[in-house]
């Protein structure tokens, strides 16, 4: 099995550029899909406090026969846990649930620009776990470029990542812009629309998408490894969720095809410019505040 091409983080740690997400997937599924992506060749999880799975996550690893040093842990910290002290705790309590001493990426999952205060104390306290050797990069979010320029006219540590939604209809081509002259690498959340298909109920929109669709044809590839190809190729990372193994095992099928620039360029035409998710700013405490519960 091929290994999973590397990418270099601001800060010369290492991370499988092709992730696996667990958002929406059931604690009692997610050990069997975690289990599923590493048999598949996937060396990086993305799970998050809010998700509820992380000690599932924790316990499809450590029974892989993989080592530990082997998979990319990567999760996120909830609203409800910013402020210094409270996200070093939910550090810990994280890290209990996944059964390490060590996460490889810590982000905080969203801005919170209601209460940016908190938020810069959150990544006060990612920066003291990095410079304590408890997680190995940080990074942010749903971040867009107005909480970037505040976090970084304050942080002593650029984020390593910001994890926002990127699709064929959805780019965010500003974001990713402003990221890459700060050596902010965008990793891809939705990668292949999910959110587009949540909000319209079935599985259509960027699945049946004809230029993907023309463009997978002519690889013989299917449309959501062609989503896949575009992220990796235009230097994103990207972290596809399914629970289903042989859609698991296709995400992960993408590094033997290469896109031309026009098909790339067609891929980008698709952009309408309209989020899926929620807005950045509308997710505050009061609507979004939910307890983490401890490990
Ligand atoms: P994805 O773009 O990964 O799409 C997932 C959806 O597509 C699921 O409904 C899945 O169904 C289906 N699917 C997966 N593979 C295929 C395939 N090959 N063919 C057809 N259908 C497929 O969306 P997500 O929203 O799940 O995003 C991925 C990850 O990003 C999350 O799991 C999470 O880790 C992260 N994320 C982060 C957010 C943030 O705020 N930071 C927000 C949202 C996501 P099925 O499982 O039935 O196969």
């Amino acid at each position: 099995m091929a290994d999973t091409p590397l990418s270099t983080l601001n800060n010369g740690v290492e991370m499988p550029v092709l992730g696996f997400g667990v958002f929406q997937t059931p604690p009692e599924e997610t050990r069997s899909a975690v289990d599923a992506a590493l048999r598949a060749g996937y060396r990086h999880i993305d799970t998050a406090a809010a998700y509820g799975n992380e000690r599932e996550v924790g316990e499809a690893i450590a029974n892989s026969g993989i080592g530990r040093p082997e998979v990319f842990i990567e999760t996120k910290i909830w609203i409800s846990d910013y402020g210094y002290d409270q996200t070093l705790h939910g550090f810990d309590k994280s890290a209990r649930k996944l059964g390490v001493d060590q996460i490889d990426l810590l982000i905080l999952h969203q801005a919170l620009p209601t209460e940016f205060d908190r938020t810069l104390q959150a990544y006060r306290a990612l920066e003291t776990l990095l410079a304590d050797g408890k997680v190995r990069a940080i990074g942010v979010s749903n971040f867009m470029v107005d909480h970037l320029t505040a976090l970084l006219d304050q942080a002593t540590v650029i984020p390593a990542v910001n994890q926002i939604e990127v699709h064929p209809y959805f780019t965010q081509h500003e974001v990713q812009a402003f990221g890459a002259r700060q050596g902010i690498l965008t990793q891809a959340w939705s990668p292949i629309g999910g959110i587009t298909f949540y909000r319209d109920g079935e599985h259509t929109s960027t699945l049946q998408d004809p230029v993907i669709r023309e463009i997978a044809q002519a690889h013989g590839k299917t449309p959501a490894q062609v989503m896949l190809r575009w992220h990796v190729q235009q230097g994103r990372s990207a972290i596809p969720k399914s629970t289903k193994p042989a859609r698991i095992a296709e995400n992960f099928d993408i590094f033997d095809f290469e896109l031309t620039d026009a098909q790339l360029d067609a891929i980008d035409g698709l952009d309408t410019g309209r989020r899926g998710g929620p807005e950045p700013a509308d997710i505050t405490l009061a609507n979004f505040g939910r307890p983490i519960p401890e490990a």
